[in-house]
């Protein structure tokens, strides 16, 4: 807003356009000064002090409000009125509007702050903001109660000195956030956390930790987990029991005909309990984590070798199978559990095609990963079905699924073993045409057979 120094009338809008009032009021004062000059000189001085007279009163008064000027800004203080005149009024008076907006700007950051704080605070999940070297820049009130921090009182020191777990730093410095890890905090064994990372801020250099007590959900899931094993545990030898006498019945000439077709169902329904009680001890074995510590160099081209006969078997010669391994090509694993997720695909790719398919599988390492591949000429998968195919008791089609002989739990069994051995399962399918699973294992478990074996089936 410029500083008027004529009243706002239609004739002298005209002349504010032409000449703003403070570029007039500096004209103004420098003939003042001019005219200082000038009484001095016709008052006997000579024109050369006459000269330095007027400068000194021109530069006096902008010397003056410069170092004013200066002076509050270095001191912080408020620009208040009455504001000087002229151009330096406007320049006074803008600083102010600055002053103002900047406060505003302040109050408002203040106010947002504490509004997040409060926010945060409310959450029952703990959340801690890490710089660069995974100090702890903030943390909210859930934090402080899951972790036994205090902030600010801890800020600053690092977070390893709150949770310990050798997967802790990778996680926290890696480039795969997807993940959460599990943990029991050094403070309280009696709960159970999960620690998710985000990647903010500038080039994403900082880690917002969110960390939530999943300890509830843990215990549920071992009582599920224990039930499931347990219940299977139990079944499994009254099913044998059964299973025995059944099959002797159905050997016996004594059994009347009429009762041989209800056996028979009987020993094949039978047998498909015991299938689904030994699926679901393997898932919860691997559940338990009891079996993959156990790792050695796997002779996966061995393993598929039987996996093949058997699934020969399975098809009675009414699939085409055809093969193509790297014999020399081994992988660091579990040899057992490696051996359940291959059969699983291969039984599948037998079980749900129809007779005189083709099934093909590979054993190969492809861009530097060891890749096993199933692929088949069956009906395929309607893309709906894909991501839940890994569910425990999933079937595109449950009638015909259950009378080739599936459990259901094939494909989870498959995904267990998988994750354990860090390892992807990716299925692609094409209804009408066909599909295919392939897991793909990180390169750092591939291992090349030095003295060539030559694979006989
Ligand atoms: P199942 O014991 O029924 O085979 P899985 O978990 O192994 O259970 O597989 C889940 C479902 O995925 C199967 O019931 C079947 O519908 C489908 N499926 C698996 N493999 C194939 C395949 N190669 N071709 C077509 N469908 C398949």
């Amino acid at each position: 807003m410029a500083f008027r120094i004529l009243p706002p009338c239609p004739a002298n809008r005209g002349l504010e356009a032409l000449i703003p009032p403070s570029l007039a009021f500096e004209l103004a004062y420098a003939l003042g000064c001019v005219g200082t000059g000038l009484l001095y000189h016709l008052a006997g001085g000579t024109l050369d002090r006459a000269l330095i007279l007027g400068l000194a009163c021109f530069i006096a008064r902008h010397l003056y409000l410069l170092v004013r000027l200066s002076r509050l800004i270095a001191r912080g203080g408020r620009l208040t009125s009455p504001f000087p005149r002229g151009a330096w009024g406007d320049t006074f008076r803008a600083l102010d509007r600055y002053q103002q907006d900047a406060r505003r700007w302040r109050k408002r950051q203040a106010r947002f702050a504490l509004r997040f704080r409060e926010a945060a605070n409310s959450v029952p999940d703990g959340l801690i903001m890490l710089d660069k070297a995974q100090r702890i820049d903030w943390a909210n009130g859930g934090a402080e109660v899951l972790l036994n921090l205090s902030w600010p009182r801890d800020a600053g020191r690092h977070i390893g000195e709150f949770l310990s777990h050798p997967d802790l730093a990778p996680l926290i410095e890696g480039a795969d956030y997807g993940h959460s890890l599990e943990l029991t905090p050094p403070h309280n064994q009696a709960i159970k956390l999960s620690l998710r990372i985000s990647p903010f801020g500038e080039r994403k250099s900082q880690r917002l930790v969110v960390v939530r007590d999943i300890t509830a959900i843990y215990h549920l899931n071992m009582i599920r987990r224990d039930f499931v094993a347990n219940a299977s545990h139990e079944l499994r030898t009254p099913l044998t029991v059964i299973a025995g006498f059944l099959e002797t019945l159905g050997d016996s000439p004594l059994t009347p005909v009429v009762h041989r077709r209800p056996i028979e169902l009987m020993v094949s329904q039978t047998r498909r309990m015991r299938s689904i009680v030994e699926d679901l001890l393997t898932l919860s074995r691997l559940e338990m984590g009891l079996q993959s510590e156990h790792t050695e160099p796997a002779d996966v081209p061995a393993e598929i070798l039987a996996i093949v006969h058997e699934a020969e078997a399975l098809s009675a010669g009414q699939h085409a199978i055809d093969l193509d391994l790297d014999p020399n090509l081994l992988l660091v694993g579990n040899p057992v559990e490696l051996r359940s997720a291959f059969s699983n695909l291969v039984f599948n790719a037998i079980q749900h095609t129809p007779d005189g398919s083709r099934v093909h599988i590979s054993w190969r390492e492809k861009a530097g990963q060891p890749v096993f591949a199933v692929e088949d000429d069956g009906e395929g998968i309607a893309q709906e079905h894909i991501p839940r195919l890994t569910e425990r008791f999933y079937r595109v089609d449950k009638g015909r699924s259950r009378a080739s002989g599936g459990t259901g739990l094939g494909l989870a069994i498959v995904i267990h073993v998988l994750n354990r051995h860090d390892a992807q399962l990716i299925i692609a399918s094409d209804p009408g045409k066909g599909s295919t699973f392939a897991c793909r294992f990180p390169g750092r478990g591939a291992i090349v057979r030095h003295k060539p074996q030559i694979l006989t089936s």
